[in-house]
């Protein structure tokens, strides 16, 4: 029998009714006669609210109970999921991602998998059930402490149950037809793509694409686990991310992020050990980086900066504010109203002249670029935050992204 992982995201199982519409969604597939994996998420915007209670009770709530907090969230879901088939006639079982052999570091509030048992998702398949399980969540086998895989991590824990389990597809429920391309709120005409490849799925995701956590990409590249992101409201095929694609597009789409906040040290000494220094200092403390740009060295000095998530700014001045110091460097500032701007397409690393196009556009649109960072497949401006929907639609204009599906007609 084909082996089906379906994950569905938080506003897919909101409230009863969306419990029961997935309830029946998940029956039809099983009465296909597939074996049926489901993951679920918090309902609705539940996992926020947890975190600002917890904010309510502690200024600093432990990481550990944090996780022990955060994972209830999909316990809810799960249970109410497995209740619901129970009513369609459809025996179902759910299970926490510890029952569920979901094994990982000890990094709370952003573990990585590091092993799946799947003993237990069999014995339960095999008795004919469809199995649930709560995503976003595992074990640290050695402390035995519940762990969670960071926001968005549903999409991980279904893609990894996907490929231990040797699924033929991982299907991914939410609330928009798919991934498109560029977010259809700044850009009305974009459209949605049919294919797109794990490594441009991977930028779009990294670059802001909220429609898929990056991580669950690169875990869907390793193992070669194809993934259908749909709409668990309307039946019409989503956007397939897959190995590789037969278009030739050589872009594929815009994304954008607001999340990050960008930082520069000023004036720091021009000699060798400095950067190293720096990052292993933020590396130390677990900062994110993302981008990092360093200008030529004049008079012996030069100016360092970097991205870093916005949640993370302040802990990451604070841990280079010793150095920063010690480096005799001018100043370190740190400024939050930035965004990235990012465009993504595999064509272009064979097609010159993308990036001259690309300040072109911005250009004519008048938006400033504060940085820069390419890799094969994608170009990343930092613009000033007010103008990154001028920069999407700039973008998106200039390329109108050459990708074929069935809207076109319909779309322009
Ligand atoms: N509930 C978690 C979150 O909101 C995990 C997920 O939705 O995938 O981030
Ligand atoms: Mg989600």
């Amino acid at each position: 029998m084909p082996l089906v992982v379906q994950k569905y995201g938080g506003t897919s199982v909101a409230d009863p009714d969306r419990i029961r519409r997935v309830a029946r969604r998940v029956a039809r597939t099983r009465r296909a006669r597939n074996d049926v994996i489901v993951v679920v998420s918090a309902m609705g915007s539940s996992t926020d609210d947890l975190i600002s209670l917890a904010h309510e009770v502690s200024s600093d709530p432990p990481a550990r109970e944090m996780d022990m907090l955060l994972t209830a969230g999909e316990r809810i879901s799960m249970a109410l999921l497995a209740m619901a088939l129970h009513s369609e006639g459809v025996p179902a079982l759910s299970l926490t991602g510890s029952q569920a052999g979901i094994l990982t570091d000890a990094s709370h509030g952003e573990a990585k998998i590091t092993e799946i048992r799947g003993t237990r998702v069999r014995e339960g398949l095999e008795k004919g059930n469809v199995v649930i399980v709560a995503g976003f969540q595992g074990v640290d086998p050695t402390s035995k402490d519940v762990t969670t895989l960071g926001r968005g991590g549903s999409d991980a824990t279904a893609v990894a149950l996907a490929s231990a389990h040797g699924a033929d597809v991982c299907e991914i429920y939410t609330d928009v037809m798919g991934v498109y391309t560029a977010d259809p709120r700044v850009v009305p005409e974009a459209r949605r793509l049919e294919t797109v490849s794990f490594d441009e799925m991977l930028e779009l995701a990294a670059g802001g694409a909220g429609v898929l956590m990056a991580r669950s990409v690169e875990v869907g590249r390793r193992f070669n686990v194809p993934i259908h992101v749909r709409s668990s409201f309307v039946e019409d095929e989503g956007t397939w991310v897959k190995e590789s694609t037969m278009e030739e597009a050589i872009i594929r789409g815009v994304a954008h992020d607001t999340s990050e906040a960008k930082a520069t040290i000023w004036g720091v000494p021009d000699r060798p050990g400095v950067a190293a220094a720096l990052f292993e200092t933020l590396a130390g403390a677990r900062i994110n980086i993302d981008m990092i740009v360093q200008n030529v060295g004049q008079d012996g000095s030069t100016d360092i900066s970097f991205t870093v998530p916005q949640s993370q700014a302040r802990a990451a001045r604070r841990a280079a504010a010793p150095l920063v110091k010690e480096l005799g460097a001018r100043d370190l500032a740190v400024d939050t109203d930035i965004a990235k701007v990012s465009l993504v397409g595999a064509g272009m690393k064979s097609s010159p002249g993308v990036a001259a196009r690309v300040f072109r556009a911005l250009a004519d649109a008048s938006i400033n670029i504060e940085m820069i960072s390419t890799s094969p497949i994608r170009i990343s401006c930092v613009v000033r935050r007010g103008s990154v929907d001028g920069a999407v639609r700039a973008l998106h204009a200039e390329f109108d992204p050459p990708v074929i599906t069935e809207e076109v007609g319909a779309n322009g």
